[in-house]
């Protein structure tokens, strides 16, 4: 049995494990995100952490059964039920990748489509959507109301013969696997999942996590697909919000780019990465303030006040020429249904001869409205 401060140790163990290779404080955005939800569910547990597995983030509804837990060994086997290419399909093979671990032997995995029946020892993949085996396959009768289930939803059976997952889409399906690989563990001298039933789905639709180009400094694409995988997508992020700014080589402005910046094909990969794992990336151009590092010192005309060079002017067409070039460059490339537009920390409007006259809210308002009008033409 443990205590709370035990769980928040080995919560806390988790996620310094996955973030291993690049712990700094440069990546404090994520940890303040992670340590939300740790400090969410701790709350939620505090009441039932005698009872219930530490996962995060806690299910909407988790109840534990007396029919046994769910061994895993040699003979374990995997049956998906939508195919070799399903969309959850990086989610199988991280199941697989764990009891590789645990067994030393790669599990066999199946794909066998409406199974007229189950064997047992078998963890069973599948999604509502592709519905009709569910109809013939004797599944628990937790199964048979599935009308509570949001999007992104799951529920997952974990019995002595059969562990069954099935998500109300392949996005729920996905973390109804990255659930049952957080119940997954030796306990004694078994690898186990204890014997419970999950109905789950997020509360919040958009769950993102903000990674700065800028800050790293330089783009290990491999940390980052580590980050993706073993933390993101382990914790149901869905939402990636990339700050590109100068970390990104554009074609039209390469002065704009830092010597350590990644080019597309590599941005393109990471993109597409993310999206494998249900995660939607939305670039960040950080416009109005924070040019010190942008577009300043390719520019430095451009500067709002040049004796403190932070803000570019509004009142300057040529930032727009300049923006937009970037925006468009940026826009073909993520194909993004969101843009975040920065302007962070404005600080100097209205110093130049230009703005002088105007009041620095309106100057403020008017470069947000022109950047609106540009990109939503555009289809973002
Ligand atoms: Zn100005």
């Amino acid at each position: 049995m443990k205590t709370d401060a035990e769980i928040k140790i080995e919560g806390t163990k988790m996620l310094i494990k996955a973030l291993r290779k690049n712990v700094c404080v440069r990546h404090f955005i994520l940890f303040g995100i992670l340590l939300l939800f740790s400090t969410a569910f701790l709350l939620r547990i505090s009441c039932a952490a005698e009872k219930f597995p530490p996962l995060i983030p806690y299910p909407q509804v988790m109840e534990i059964h007396n029919e046994g837990a769910f061994v895993v060994n040699k003979g374990t086997g995997i049956c998906v039920n939508d195919g070799e290419n399903s969309g959850y399909r990086v989610g199988v093979n991280m199941l697989v990748e764990d009891i590789k671990k645990y067994m030393g032997k790669t599990p066999q995995v199946s794909f066998v489509t409406n199974p007229d029946k189950l064997r047992d020892n078998i963890i069973f993949i599948g999604n509502m959507e592709n519905h009709n085996s569910l109809k013939r396959v004797n599944f628990p009768k937790f199964f048979e109301d599935n009308s509570q289930l949001h999007p992104e939803g799951y529920k997952l059976y974990v019995g002595p013969k059969k562990v069954i997952i099935l998500g109300k889409d392949e996005a729920g399906t996905f973390y109804g696997i990255q659930t049952l690989r957080q119940l997954i563990k030796k306990r004694g001298t078994e690898v186990s999942i204890p014997g419970i039933k999950i109905s789950d789905y997020p509360q919040i639709k958009m769950r993102g996590v903000h990674l700065c180009f800028q800050q790293l400094g330089a783009v290990d694409l491999s940390f980052v697909k580590m980050l993706i995988r073993e933390v993101l997508a382990a914790h149901k992020i869905n939402t990636l919000i990339i700050q590109v700014d100068d970390g990104m080589k554009y074609e039209r402005h390469p002065q704009l780019s830092k010597n350590w910046a990644i080019d597309k094909i590599e941005m393109k990969e990471i993109i597409s990465y993310a999206q494998k794992h249900f995660i939607q990336v939305i670039p960040e151009i950080q416009s109005l303030g924070h040019q010190d590092y942008f577009f300043l010192p390719a520019y430095p005309e451009l500067a709002e006040n040049p004796n403190n060079p932070w803000d570019y002017c509004p009142s300057n067409p040529k930032v727009y020429q300049i923006l937009f070039d970037v925006l468009d460059e940026v826009i073909a490339l993520f194909q993004p249904d969101y843009l975040h537009i920065g302007h962070d920390e404005v600080e100097q409007l209205g110093v130049c001869p230009k703005c002088r006259q105007k009041e620095p809210h309106l100057l403020f308002s008017s470069d947000v409205n022109k950047i609106n009008t540009y990109i939503s033409q555009k289809g973002v």
